[in-house]
């Protein structure tokens, strides 16, 4: 039994065979898959494929959000309002299936994806505008008393310990029950969610790759009761498929290492990783 807490289903490279990634996700032992939601748009379609699953006996749950990477759009008040409003109508429609406001957040690693800063605005701007759609989207959760499902990213190379988009994120969402996805492992902010009791964290395929020795201390460092599970597909796939499509059958790759690392059985992660997923999302 595990749960993928994270995946993109509604993505266009699943257009073709999403009935066999989902019978594969079905045969690797996942019994529910939350289709996390980056727009208005891929949040519509994140719910329209919870049908999909249900009928292929996985479980589907899906969240809306607004992806920090469209932080530029909202320098209207008036826009963001009408849009946190769209999120919550998608919410009111199917409020068995919609799960959480996710994923929203910061993203401070603007080299990484220049394309989402129109040169009309400066770096400091995008920064005040990303902190504005956080906020609304954490006041919608409260509103609707769900969890968040949170992406921080900061630039790495600068000074890992010492993250404004980290620092800013947290500040922002207080006690706001929240999973940190595909979790970073700054080991900062690792002691500080062992200090809180809002703050659930995700793990994905990175922390297989050989390089990511910080994040498997994370994974050391944390109690199994904090962790959930997820693939964050079609992105980051384990080191085994490194470069190719990810599919939540890969969920099972993270569980078996967290085993590992734990030196505890596969089972006992399965099984604590559903129970914490299924708690944090009220499923
Ligand atoms: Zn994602």
């Amino acid at each position: 039994m595990l749960i993928d807490t994270h995946a993109h289903l509604y993505w266009e490279s699943y257009q073709n065979d999403l009935d066999l990634v989902i019978q594969r996700a079905k045969d690797a032992g996942i019994t529910a898959i939350i289709n996390v939601g980056v727009d208005i748009e891929k949040s519509r379609e994140a719910l329209q494929i919870c049908e999909k699953l249900d009928m292929s006996g996985v479980e589907g749950y899906s969240t809306v959000a607004i992806h920090p990477h469209e932080a530029a759009k909202y320098i209207s008040n008036e826009t963001l309002k009408n849009d946190t409003q769209q999120l919550e109508q998608i919410y009111l429609s199917n409020p068995k299936k919609v799960v959480g406001i996710g994923e929203c957040g910061l993203d401070y690693f603007f080299e990484s994806n220049p394309g989402f800063i129109p040169p009309s605005i400066t770096i400091d701007e995008v920064k005040v505008l990303q902190k504005k759609l956080l906020q609304a989207q954490v006041d919608l959760a409260k509103k609707l008393n769900l969890p968040l499902i949170i992406h921080c990213r900061d630039d790495r190379s600068k000074d890992p310990e010492n993250s404004e988009a980290w620092d800013d994120t947290l500040e922002i969402l207080g006690d706001q029950s929240a999973i940190l996805h595909c979790y970073s492992g700054l080991s900062h902010n690792t002691s500080y969610i062992l200090h809180t009791t809002n703050l659930t964290v995700s793990f994905a395929g990175n922390i297989t790759y050989p390089k990511n020795e910080y994040l498997r201390e994370a994974v050391k460092l944390l109690p199994l009761d904090r962790i959930v599970l997820e693939t964050d597909s079609p992105f980051l796939a384990p080191q085994s498929k490194r470069g190719q499509r990810n599919e939540p059958s890969s969920v099972k790759e993270i569980a078996e290492l967290i085993a590992d690392l734990k030196g505890v059985s596969f089972e006992e992660v399965a099984s604590q990783t559903t129970q914490n997923a299924k708690s944090v999302f009220n499923i």
